[in-house]
């Protein structure tokens, strides 16, 4: 069984601050170190169900966040960005059993994660189909494409019932609740029990209703902050401005959604 894992860092315990997901700031040692111990939990975890072979998705900022060294040795990494569409998803393809996914955060215009975003800060809200949608919902259709099911989310409680909203039977281990600036968090050590006993739980029980289904055609609003931004994406290929701040693109297949953000939010 091979288990794909895609790892981010703004939903590991503990968090709360930029400096501390900034590889340039003295924080970030602390919190890369975090992030890795629930990514080896979540590793663990899928052995202790017979996993052969893990491919963690470094899939953070510059996607070289995790420390190498501390990863077992049936893993494997994808580091940096390859430019592919499948972005905090690469690597994965039709021989993975399932996904899972660690250091989630809440979605972009939310206040339940001080950190919360939808792929960088220039973007106010990722609109899908008249819903505001976050990473894990982008990933988990780009995962339905493969055909692979999700099956387990750790991150902060918004983002783990966003989720299970999707994929009603995701295996979730909440690690912490925002409150404006501040954030209330479970220790590191109870989050990487929690992740390693979960994944365990959620990878004995994968079933293909774990695959949220995919109905085109499809249709994003792309909210930026600035009016600026909106006007250079809206020079991609069938997009469209709709008000000063937003850029529209519509498609029947999620992939040509996919590629279309994957330059529009650059
Ligand atoms: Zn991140």
């Amino acid at each position: 069984m091979k288990v794909f894992l895609s790892a981010d860092i703004e939903g590991t315990a503990g968090i709360v601050h930029w400096d501390e997901v900034e590889r340039s700031h003295a924080d970030f040692e602390e919190f890369r170190r975090l992030m890795t111990g629930e990514v080896l939990a979540a590793c663990e975890g899928a052995r202790a169900t017979g996993a052969s072979e893990v491919v963690i998705r470094d899939a953070h900022d510059s996607g070289r966040n995790l420390i190498l060294d501390m990863l077992p040795d049936y893993a494997k990494i994808v580091r940096a960005w390859s430019g592919h569409p499948d972005g905090m998803m690469f690597g994965l393809n039709a021989e993975f059993t399932a996904a899972i996914y660690t250091g989630y955060h809440a979605k972009a215009g939310s206040e339940a994660n001080p950190l919360a975003h939808t792929t960088n800060l220039r973007i106010s809200r990722l609109i899908l189909n008249g819903e505001v949608v976050s990473e894990f919902t982008m990933n988990a259709l780009c995962a339905t494409r493969y055909g692979v099911p999700s099956v387990f989310l750790s991150g902060d409680a918004e983002i783990c019932a966003d989720a299970r909203a999707l994929v009603p039977e995701l295996r979730t281990v909440a690690t912490l609740e925002g409150f404006g600036r501040a954030s209330l968090s479970i220790s590191p050590a109870r989050a990487r029990a929690a992740i390693r006993e979960g994944v365990e739980d959620a990878l004995s029980r994968v079933s293909s209703t774990q695959i949220p289904k995919l109905q085109g055609p499809f249709e994003i609003a792309l909210e930026f902050v600035t009016p600026g931004d909106a006007w250079r994406a809206s020079w991609y290929p069938g997009a469209y401005l709709n008000g000063r701040r937003t850029v529209g693109f519509k498609a029947a297949d999620i992939f040509d959604i996919q590629r279309a953000l994957r330059f529009l939010t650059a």
